[in-house]
């Protein structure tokens, strides 16, 4: 059972990633690279806070956050970032790989249009949805685990 569902996890995930880059690649090449990780003095961009949160790795998500951190440089003012994430795609946490913030958003809308928008904000709904699956998936896992 824990095999299996290991093999589910890691074969949707991969499929997932793979959306996830089509949906953002694009975008976050135009905007993360100009980030100040701040949007418009109001809200702040979700890097800002990649150190607060560990590069938002939940509980077990990652097995060993030291050696990841050591790999890519982990800065104790910008984490992960440096002009965009240093992290490749297939490295980041969950949370990371879905999270659409304000600033792309705008972006989206700017260079699309409105319309386009929606469409985009389905797309991302449904990778949100699938890695949201898989972090359920996970814990099921860590809990059949737990009781063997
Ligand atoms: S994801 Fe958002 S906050 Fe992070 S670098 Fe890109 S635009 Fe900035
Ligand atoms: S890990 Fe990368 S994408 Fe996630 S908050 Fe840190 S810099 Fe941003």
């Amino acid at each position: 059972m824990d095999k299996k569902l290991k093999e589910i996890i890691k074969k949707n995930k991969e499929e997932l990633i793979k959306l996830s880059a089509e949906l953002f690649d694009d975008i976050n090449c135009k905007v993360c690279g100009e980030c100040d990780r701040n949007t418009h003095g109001k809200t702040r961009g979700c890097c800002e806070y990649c150190v607060e949160h560990n590069g938002y790795f939940r509980n077990n998500e990652i097995k060993n956050i030291k050696d990841l951190k050591k790999e890519y440089n982990f800065d104790n003012k910008l984490g992960f970032w440096d002009k965009g994430c240093k992290l490749p795609r297939e490295k980041r946490s969950l949370t990371c790989l879905y999270y659409c913030c304000e600033k792309l958003e705008d972006e989206v809308i700017k260079i699309k249009g409105r319309n386009k928008w929606d469409e985009f904000r389905q797309k991302e709904i449904v990778i949100r949805e699938g890695f949201s699956l898989l972090v359920n998936l996970q814990s099921i896992k860590q809990f059949i685990k737990s009781n063997e």
